[in-house]
């Protein structure tokens, strides 16, 4: 038998019963949730990764129930996002982090749109050079970021192409503003500095500071989410077991993230009547 690598993620399942009563103890919660591979399958297009009416329904619950608050955190702009998800009280971050509703007020969040724009517009002219009339990547304008999708092409094309990106990345020089982050076969320049768990760092304060993260995601840009809240948070990667992962948990596919959107409604709905019936039971001691 190989010798066992560093430990790994355990199933979430396996933890039930510890994460249950953490879910129940705490005085609230804060739920951050990736889109994508999280609660909807990978969809060969984007537009096609539709949530299922459970998955809306739940969401729906879980925003109504006194002291827990869900935001989402994708790659997505932040307006396909709330048009895919439409639940009132759901917290959006889109563009990973970038733009958020409602609005965080933070220094860190305010934005040179334009000078951004002007940035993106400089990488994609240096692309164009250096592609010529090789075939490019698909590329995804989001506004403030620039998406080079590569599914779809053969190894060899996707390893010159991808290569194109990063030389004209690195052709803005050291001073540029943006940064290019990898993700599921595909690239993406987007302002450094905002990540989906420094976002996430921000909109658990605004829950409440002992609120108990509960986090989960699919992709690389969600080990930024695991890492911030790796301390006192649960930490859910979605997927396959194998791979690095910052996350302490792992479930198979959003429809187990479905599953256990439901028993963490269910815990919450029940934990207010436990906890009132202890501090009545603390009252008749007195
Ligand atoms: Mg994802």
């Amino acid at each position: 038998m190989a010798p066992r690598r560093s430990p790994g993620p355990i199933p979430l399942d396996s933890a039930r019963r510890a994460v249950r009563a953490r879910i129940a103890r705490a005085p609230s919660l804060f739920i951050a949730l990736d889109y994508d591979g999280t609660l909807v399958p990978i969809a060969s297009r984007p537009e096609l990764a539709r949530p299922a009416p459970e998955t809306l329904a739940v969401l729906a619950s879980l925003t109504a129930t006194p002291r827990v608050r869900v935001a989402v955190l994708s790659g997505r702009r932040l307006d396909e996002l709330k048009a895919l998800l439409p639940v009132s009280g759901l917290i959006f971050a889109g563009l990973h982090g970038l733009e958020v509703r409602p609005p965080v007020h933070d220094a860190a969040w305010a934005m040179d749109k334009r000078g951004i724009r002007t940035e993106l517009k400089r990488l994609l002219r240096r692309l164009r050079e250096r592609l010529g009339d090789a075939p490019a990547p698909r590329i995804e304008d989001k506004g403030q970021a620039l998406a080079f999708h590569f599914r779809g092409f053969p190894p060899s094309e996707i390893r010159r192409m991808r290569q194109a990106v990063r030389d004209a990345f690195e052709a803005l020089g050291d001073e540029t503003p943006m940064r290019l982050a990898p993700g599921k076969q595909v690239l993406e320049a987007r302002r450094a500095g905002i990540d989906k768990g420094r976002c996430a760092l921000v909109l658990r304060a605004r829950a409440g500071r002992g609120s108990l993260p509960i986090v989960l995601g699919d992709d690389v840009t969600d080990e930024d989410l695991f890492a911030a809240f790796a301390a006192d948070g649960i930490t859910v990667r979605v997927g396959r077991r194998s791979g690095k992962t910052r996350a302490r948990y792992w479930v198979r596919s959003p429809e187990e993230v479905l599953h256990w959107l439901r028993e963490i409604l269910r815990i919450r709905q029940e934990a207010p009547a436990r906890r009132t019936r202890s501090l009545n039971r603390e009252g008749e001691r007195t």
